[in-house]
């Protein structure tokens, strides 16, 4: 039997945990990410991350949150960063916990390099990210061998919210399945970018909205409707779009939810 107090890494005053929780279920935290919440003694957290993630937080640990609220920051990304070096230098574990994995369009990258820059030990708990997680909450598997034989896992927008700045014909490749991550603002653009270097407006495209929580929704359509849909269904974010063959899996293995389908159904 794995005990978590002596068969994992120690959580040691001063230092900085950047701790992925997953994309909602609590059950897909790991068991560090899971340590870091029974020994921190200040947990930061922002907008995607699951209430009941925090639900199982040590009691007397002190929860703060840095994230933004209907769209708008409430602190901006230098002060949590900074905020991070200061609360570690008053001795305290801090776990700084993110939605889906910390290195995966999370900007995990930027808090760990001003902790590196600081001089403040930090450890990476990489979670399960969104596009994986959610794709199989959704029965969609990211690769299947009559399908794909590769997946991409990219952002709607740069880092300048610009999806003209992404070289959409080379992600069209045939046989590649794409996982978009912060679609909404640009579906339509997305969709006929898409169609225009050359994907048929059939092809077959999802969005996974709050994918592993007990609202989770997957809507189905095509390249060619899929922004109707989105807007017809009033999705709001967090969302992904999966744009391939794989998508047709879901009417056949969705199993979360109200997409459980019935034998014989
Ligand atoms: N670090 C996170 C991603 C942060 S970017 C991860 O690894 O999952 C935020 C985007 O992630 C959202 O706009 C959405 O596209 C996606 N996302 C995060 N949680 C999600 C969820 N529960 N369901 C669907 N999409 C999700």
């Amino acid at each position: 039997m794995i005990s978590i107090e002596s068969d994992f890494a120690r959580f040691e005053p001063g230092t900085v945990w950047l701790v992925g929780v997953g994309p909602g279920d609590p059950g897909l935290l790991t068991l560090l990410a899971l340590q870091s919440l029974q020994q921190a003694d200040l947990v930061i957290y922002d907008a995607l991350v699951d209430g009941r993630v925090l639900d199982l937080v040590r009691p007397g640990a002190q929860i703060v949150y840095a994230g933004k609220r209907g769209g708008r920051p409430s602190h901006d990304q230098k002060d949590i960063t900074e905020s991070l070096v200061d609360y570690a230098r008053e001795g305290l574990r801090v776990a700084r916990l993110k939605g889906g994995d910390p290195f995966v369009f999370g900007r995990g990258g930027e808090e760990a390099r001003t902790l590196a820059r600081n001089g403040i030990s930090f450890r990476i708990v990489p979670g399960i990210t969104a596009g994986i997680g959610g794709l199989a909450y959704a029965g969609i598997p990211a690769t299947h061998r009559d399908t794909n034989a590769s997946v991409l896992f990219l952002t709607g927008h740069g880092a300048d919210g610009d999806v003209a700045s992404v070289d959409w014909s080379r992600l069209s490749v045939a046989g590649q399945a794409l996982v978009i991550y912060m679609p909404l603002g640009h579906l339509e653009d997305i969709a006929t970018r898409l169609t225009a270097a050359g994907n048929p407006a059939d092809t077959p495209a999802a969005l996974v909205c709050r994918a592993t929580t007990p609202e989770q929704q997957v809507v189905v359509g095509t390249l060619a409707t899929i922004a109707t849909e989105a807007n017809s269904r009033g999705i709001s974010p967090p969302t992904l779009l999966v744009v391939g063959e794989i998508v047709r899996f879901h009417g056949e293995l969705g199993w979360f939810l109200d997409d459980i389908v019935q034998p014989g159904a």
